[in-house]
C-alpha cells in the first residue's frame, strides 16, 4: 500500500502499480471460482421497438458480485477472463443461462448475448449455443448475438464463416458499439447482419452536435436500405428518443427506456410495459 512505502511521488507511482496489480492477482485468481460459487449473474437490459412502442426482448449483460471487493464491472474482469481463458466457460454459462432465461418469456422476445473476440475463435462455440438452445427449448430465431468491430478485425474470415453458421440457423447477428472502433463498410457487406447497434456516444452527442446527428441519420437510412435494423443504444432522454423516432430508428436501448434487471424484475417489467412509463408519452 502506498502508506508503508513512504511518501514521494515515485513511491506513490509506484504502490499504484503495486495495488492495481494486486487487485489484477486477486481477481485472476477469485474469477476460477465465481462461477462454481454462483457469483455471476446475468442482468437483462430492454429494446424497446419505436414503431409499436412494444418491448422487444432483452439483452443478457454479465454481472460479477465479488465476496469482498464488491460488484466488479465486465470491462474490468471480461479482458482478465480472456486473457486467461476463463471467458469459455463463463460465455457459455451466460448463453446456456440467457437460453433459459428467454424461454420463459413472451415467445416474440428475443434475448441478445455479446461475444467477445476470444470466443469467436473457438471451434467449440458453435456446439455451444446449438446445445444451449435444445436444452432450454429455445427457437433459434430469438437468440441474437452481439459482436463488436475488434472481433472481426483479428479474425474476419473465420468470424465470417461462423457468423454465417449461425445465421444460417436463424440466430441472428447484431453489429455492436457500431461507429467507435475501426468501422469499415466492408462488415456491412459481408456480414450475415440483422442489426446495427449504434453506439451510446453518438446518440450523447446527436442533439447538441449537427455532425452526429447526420451520422446518426445516415447510419439508419444506409442500414435499412441494406435490409438492416438499427438499435440505438444509451438513450437517456424523451428528446433523443423522439429524435431517434424521427429519423426512423427502429429500436431504443438506454437508462430512459429500462437499466439492466435481474431476471425476476422481467415478469414485473413486461406487466407494466416499461421501467419509466413516460418514455412512451
Ligand atoms: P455493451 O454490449 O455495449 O453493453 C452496453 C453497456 O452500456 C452495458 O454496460 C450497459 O449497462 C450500459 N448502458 C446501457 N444503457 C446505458 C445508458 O443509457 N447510459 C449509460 N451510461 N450506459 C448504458 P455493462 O453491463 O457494464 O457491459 C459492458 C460491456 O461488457 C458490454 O458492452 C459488453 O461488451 C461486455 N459484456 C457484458 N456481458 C457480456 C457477456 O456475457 N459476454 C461478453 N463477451 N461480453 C459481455
Ligand atoms: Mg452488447
Ligand atoms: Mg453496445
Ligand atoms: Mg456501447
Amino acid at each position: 500500500r502506498a502508506t508503508t512505502l513512504g511518501a514521494g511521488p515515485i513511491q506513490f507511482f509506484r504502490a499504484t502499480d503495486d495495488e492495481a496489480a494486486v487487485r489484477r492477482h486477486a481477481l485472476e485468481r477469485d474469477l476460477a471460482s465465481a462461477l462454481a460459487n454462483n457469483q455471476l449473474s446475468l442482468a437483462f437490459q430492454p429494446f424497446l421497438d419505436l414503431g409499436s412502442d412494444r418491448i422487444r426482448g432483452f439483452e443478457a449483460l454479465l454481472r460479477w458480485r465479488h465476496p469482498t471487493l464488491g460488484a466488479i464491472q465486465p470491462s474490468e474482469f471480461i479482458p482478465i477472463a480472456e486473457d486467461i481463458g476463463l471467458i469459455h466457460d463463463i460465455g457459455h454459462w451466460a448463453i446456456k443461462s440467457a437460453c433459459l432465461a428467454a424461454a420463459q418469456w413472451p415467445c416474440d422476445l428475443r434475448v441478445a448475448v455479446n461475444l467477445s473476440v476470444v470466443q469467436l475463435k473457438n471451434k467449440a462455440l458453435l456446439d455451444g449455443i446449438l446445445t444451449a438452445l435444445s436444452d432450454a427449448g429455445l427457437e433459434p430465431k430469438r437468440l441474437e448475438v452481439e459482436v463488436t468491430e475488434s472481433v472481426l478485425i483479428s479474425n474476419f474470415e473465420d468470424a465470417i464463416a461462423l457468423l454465417q453458421s449461425l445465421s444460417f440457423l436463424s440466430v441472428t447477428v447484431a453489429l455492436d458499439d457500431f461507429g467507435t472502433g475501426y468501422s469499415s463498410l466492408t462488415y456491412l457487406r459481408k456480414l450475415p447482419l440483422s442489426r446495427l447497434k449504434i453506439d451510446r456516444s453518438f446518440v450523447q452527442d446527436m442533439l447538441t452536435d449537427l455532425d452526429c446527428a447526420a451520422i446518426v441519420r445516415s447510419l439508419v437510412a444506409l442500414a435499412h436500405e441494406l435490409r438492416i435494423d438499427v438499435t440505438a443504444e444509451g438513450v437517456e432522454t424523451l428528446e433523443q428518443l423522439e429524435y431517434l423516432r424521427r429519423v426512423r430508428c427502429d429500436e431504443a436501448q438506454g437508462y430512459l427506456i429500462g437499466k439492466p434487471v435481474p431476471i425476476d424484475d422481467i415478469p414485473a417489467l413486461l406487466r407494466g410495459r416499461l421501467v419509466r412509463n413516460d418514455a412512451l408519452e
